[in-house]
């Protein structure tokens, strides 16, 4: 169903009409929605999923069925298991001076929720959160982005088939679409975007004090450390930095080696690269495209700006604007104000730093904005402990990168300009739900031998 501006208000009223109704509901209840949702995802949809997706930019299937379909059904299976739990009231301890009382955290729904979500892993970024909303129990609504209009498509049609509007809606449309809900009073925003978007949401929240969750990206650093095996490091990190076509997130945004192993770090990669995607990468199935003509000319740019300030192309660097096919690039002797050092990349174009000492590393990343994810690559220990005590980051992966956001017993997100707020697992259930705080008074309370007039408490113990 499409929606135009002023029906979003009247579908905000509605759900905001049913929200007792939805919040009311037990764990059982919202594990039912959950098992629908998880039905239509691997079974009904799965297939209409995967075409879409590439329509949309040619995403391969199995990556789709992986980072895109799994991620979600695996949310619904470890919610489903724990939600339970999740949802018993807590009985926490009451101070002596309290005496006579009795202590409670209840999570209780925030209420009608916006989730607005990008492009880039549309299924898993929409759905996801949705997963985390429908077990607090709240009522939502969700804006895909415009860029993958084929999934988005598919999303209002699955969202329609499963819910009632009032309930949970899906509203197609473009950056208006996002400004005219939040000009609503939502009683939570759950946001996955850049950092600049990011704050025009935050300043949007602000007009009705309502909470954000905010995960965002930016630039995430990998250092790899003299100790490591090269190759094995390289392959994770053409894995990690070329499924989606290098728009992922978490995807290591640029490297940081020991000098010493610069070149057999690009020896390596050019050897790896055509393993994975063959001589041609442009003709491998395994190998996305870029979402759309705005985002293959940003990318060229930044490759066009690196050249002129005499980058050496390592590795790649072609590209077909027949198809927004950018070839896994490997670029480095970059001028440290390159715009490739400046900005999120965001695509296949990887630079390549090096370093002499660990500290010079480490004060690298400290001068750039905190990180999403930081990776590092390393055997020795006291480097690893160095590292991690001398940066700061939403998450890190150590010798690997992507995997932390599999693990739904870690908070995913990321810190300051990368995010605000967690998701996954419980920590998804918590930004979704108000930590209510219930204290129970039983016949005789301490407290109450405080009440004025303050000097005759003793009386009172006696009275
Ligand atoms: P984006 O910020 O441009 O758009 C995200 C959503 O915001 C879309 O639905 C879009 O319609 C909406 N939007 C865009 N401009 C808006 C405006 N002015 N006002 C209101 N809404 C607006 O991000 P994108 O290009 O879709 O995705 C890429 C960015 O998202 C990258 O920075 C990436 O690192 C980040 N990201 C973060 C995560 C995470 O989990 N932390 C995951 C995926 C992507």
């Amino acid at each position: 169903m499409s929606y135009s501006d002023n029906m979003f208000a009247s579908l905000f009223d509605k759900q905001k009409a049913n929200q007792f109704n939805i919040g009311n509901t037990n764990y059982k209840e919202r594990v039912i929605k959950l098992k629908k949702l998880k039905h239509a995802l691997e079974s009904t949809y799965k297939q209409d999923i995967r075409d879409a997706l590439y329509a949309d930019f040619k995403k391969p299937q199995l990556e789709v069925d992986l980072t895109e379909i799994y991620p979600v059904i695996d949310e619904i299976k470890y919610v489903s298991k724990n939600l339970k739990s999740w949802l018993k009231k807590q009985h926490v301890g009451t101070p002596l001076a309290m005496l006579g009382s009795s202590s409670y955290i209840i999570n209780e729904p925030k209420g009608v929720c916006l989730v607005i979500s990008p492009w880039n892993y549309p299924i898993n970024l929409t759905f996801g959160p949705l997963v985390s909303a429908i077990a607090g129990g709240n009522a939502v609504i969700l804006k895909p982005s415009e860029m993958t209009p084929n999934t988005s498509r598919l999303m209002a049609k699955i969202v329609a088939d499963l819910f009632d509007e009032n309930e949970i809606a899906l509203v197609e449309g473009e950056v208006e679409t996002s400004q005219a809900l939040l000009e609503l009073p939502f009683n939570h925003i759950f946001f996955t975007g850049s950092p600049a978007v990011g704050k025009i949401v935050m300043k949007a929240a602000s007009k009705h004090l309502t909470s954000v969750t905010l995960e965002l990206g930016g630039k995430s650093p990998t250092i790899i450390d003299d100790s490591v095996n090269i190759d094995k490091v390289v392959g994770k990190i053409i894995y990690g930095k070329f499924m989606n076509a290098g728009q992922t997130c978490i995807a290591p945004d640029y490297v940081l080696v020991d000098e010493r192993i610069k070149e057999s770090f690009i020896t390596s990669f050019k050897k790896q690269v055509s393993k994975f995607y063959s001589e041609q990468p442009e003709s491998s199935e395994a190998y996305s495209r870029i979402v759309n003509k705005k985002h293959f000319s940003r990318l060229n740019e930044l490759l066009e700006d690196s050249k002129s300030q005499n980058a050496k192309i390592d590795s790649g660097g072609q590209s077909n604007d027949e198809n927004n096919y950018i070839e896994p690039t490997l670029i480095s002797d970059l001028n440290e104000d390159s715009k490739l050092m400046q900005e999120e990349i965001f695509g296949p174009v990887l630079p390549l730093k090096t370093y002499k000492t660990l500290e010079e590393a480490v004060d690298y990343i400290n001068s750039k904005e905190k990180p999403l994810a930081l990776y590092i690559y390393s055997k020795k220990k006291k480097n690893i402990n160095y590292i991690l005590d001398n940066t700061r980051a939403g998450g890190t992966c150590i010798n690997h990168n992507l995997l932390q956001y599999l693990n739904h017993n870690l908070p995913f997100g990321g810190s300051n300009n990368s995010g605000i707020g967690k998701s996954h697992g419980y920590f998804g259930f918590l930004e979704f739900t108000n930590q209510r705080s219930l204290l129970k008074q039983h016949t005789f309370g301490a407290v109450d031998l405080l009440k004025p007039p303050y000097n005759n408490w003793k009386q009172k113990i006696v009275d």
